[in-house]
């Protein structure tokens, strides 16, 4: 199933939940507005590329909208569609005043040189930097790029509008970067499992954890769980797996923590829970990124930097708080773990939707 398909069909089965309007639902899930890009850059042999950029804007009835640019051979706009909802719930679920928002960039970044790169990236900043901004729309980093991007995307914004460090997050902390946000995911999903694990009676140290994708969020998680007793059993990389109808029947696992965006299929989630495995969704396992990017937004508009225990703190303090208002709606709704996370981001931003009105 698409992505766009199983994030659509997810939300409307929150929004049944909730008994939302359906006029209401129909304008929650139409996107704010949809950027579709050419972006043309000299490749270092002279000859010429063109790449499609994509930033699909959401919802912004919460604040300013937020989200990754990822680089990857198969953006396409269906599937940018579907994350930039999932961070309109996403920042909802976290209680981080924002929307939701995503991009992308049909592209290989492992077949582009650093300065292809750099070429790209400020040719794409170009062409979306009057739709972007500090209290319109923060891009961040995602798969396929990193601080470095953001620092081009924030060099490039600045000669239209002047210094604006806040108008990207995960930046290097030279140019403003927030100490803490490089793992700042990666702790987010420790401090959900261990919320999880201790309402059922259990905590990391007596659990073995196979771990699926290795980059800036799997590798951060395995050293958490190793630090804190956690035995790291398996990892896989890039060339791994995705969990899907054929093969979640075999999983074994107790718990499955969704440490990605999107990795699991309405179909699978559905043999999965039949199995009785409990699922921790994307839209709050994975929070801890946004959060701290959230917190390095904050740092900027101040002017003042955090130390690095203050923003672990403020992090924890988000993700427990954010595990108990989904337990609530779980309980209120007798519904599973990824119907009380989506209840919960739909309800506050139906809710500030209502409250903003439509005149
Ligand atoms: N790309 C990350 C996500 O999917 C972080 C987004 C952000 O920090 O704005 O949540």
């Amino acid at each position: 199933m698409n992505a766009l398909t199983a994030t659509n069909r997810n939300f409307r089965y929150a929004a049944r939940i909730l008994g939302l309007d359906s006029k209401l639902e129909r304008s929650l899930l139409i996107p704010f507005r949809e950027i579709k890009v050419e972006c043309s850059i000299p490749k270092d042999d002279g000859s010429l590329a063109t790449f499609v950029g994509f930033r699909i804007q959401h919802d912004n009835a919460r604040g300013p909208m937020k989200g990754g640019i990822r680089y990857h051979p198969e953006v396409d706009p269906d599937e940018v569609n579907a994350l930039a909802q999932l961070m309109t719930w996403k920042t909802a679920v976290a209680a981080i005043p924002y929307g939701g928002a995503k991009g992308g960039i049909g592209c290989n970044p492992r077949e582009l040189s650093m300065s292809e790169l750099e070429r790209l990236t400020r040719v794409f900043t170009q062409k979306i930097h009057d739709l972007i901004g500090i209290h319109r729309d923060v891009p961040a980093p995602d798969m396929g790029t990193n601080s470095q991007t953001m620092a081009w995307i924030l060099d490039e914004y600045s000669k239209f509008h002047g210094h604006s460090p806040a108008v990207v997050t995960g930046k290097p902390i030279d140019l403003g970067g927030s100490l803490g946000r490089e793992a700042a995911t990666g702790l987010g999903v420790f401090f959900a499992t261990e919320a999880l694990l201790a309402e059922h009676g259990k905590s990391i140290s007596n659990m073995k954890f196979a771990i699926q994708g290795f980059g800036n969020v799997g590798s951060w998680a395995a050293k958490f769980f190793h630090e804190h007793g956690g035995k790291v059993v398996a990892v896989s990389d890039i060339t791994g797996g995705v969990l899907n109808k054929e093969n979640a029947a075999d999983v074994k696992a107790k718990f499955i923590i969704e440490a990605a965006n999107h990795p699991t299929d309405p179909e699978a989630d559905e043999i999965l829970s039949k199995k009785g495995v409990v699922i921790l969704p994307d839209i709050y396992a994975n929070s801890g990124g946004v959060t701290v990017s959230y917190f390095e937004w904050v740092q900027n508009i101040q002017g003042f930097m955090w130390e690095e225990e203050k923003v672990n703190h403020e992090l924890k303090r988000y993700m427990m708080s954010a595990f108990k208002d989904i337990k609530t709606m779980c309980q209120t709704h007798n519904c599973n773990l990824r119907m009380g996370a989506f209840t919960l981001g739909v309800n506050r931003v139906a809710q500030a939707t209502l409250l903003r009105g439509w005149e």
